[in-house]
This record gives structure tokens, C-alpha cells and sequence, in this order.
């Protein structure tokens, strides 16, 4: 196919309608540039991790999540 498989380069179009040509190669074959930023953990086990990085336990961070989408329903319900 195309050549930067091969080359081993990013191959990521750039704004000047060239390719990229860095070398340095990260997650998803871009270099750290065109890779995209992270979205954050995936796993049950990372979100916990990242949980307890601010102090709070995963199932805080769910009860709080639930309770911002119960507080949304309700403003928006017309009793
Ligand atoms: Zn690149």
C-alpha cells in the first residue's frame, strides 16, 4: 500500500498537504504529534486508579455522576 508503513513514518497529512515524515512512532503508528491526545483511562480498573488520585473511591465518582443526571432529569421534568 502506501509507502510509510513500510518507511515506518507517521504518514499523518499535514496542513501544508504534505505527509509527516517524523520517525518517532507512538501508540496507533503517529508520532507524538498526530497520535491524538488521551482519553482518559479505559478500564474499570484505571478509572479506579485515577479515582483514588483525587481522593475518592470509583463508587464516589458514580454516586456523584448519578446524582448530577438525577438533579438534570428532574429540572427538566415538568411536574
Ligand atoms: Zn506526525
Amino acid at each position: 500500500m502506501t509507502s510509510h508503513f513500510q518507511k515506518l513514518e507517521c504518514g499523518a497529512k499535514t496542513r501544508n498537504g504534505t505527509s509527516c515524515d517524523s520517525q518517532e512512532l507512538g501508540r496507533g503508528g503517529r508520532c507524538r504529534l498526530h497520535g491524538g491526545l488521551s482519553t482518559g483511562p479505559k478500564t474499570i480498573e484505571g478509572r479506579r486508579r485515577s479515582a483514588l488520585n483525587i481522593g475518592k473511591s470509583y463508587d464516589d465518582l458514580l454516586a456523584e455522576k448519578q446524582k448530577r443526571q438525577f438533579r438534570h432529569q428532574y429540572a427538566h421534568a415538568r411536574v
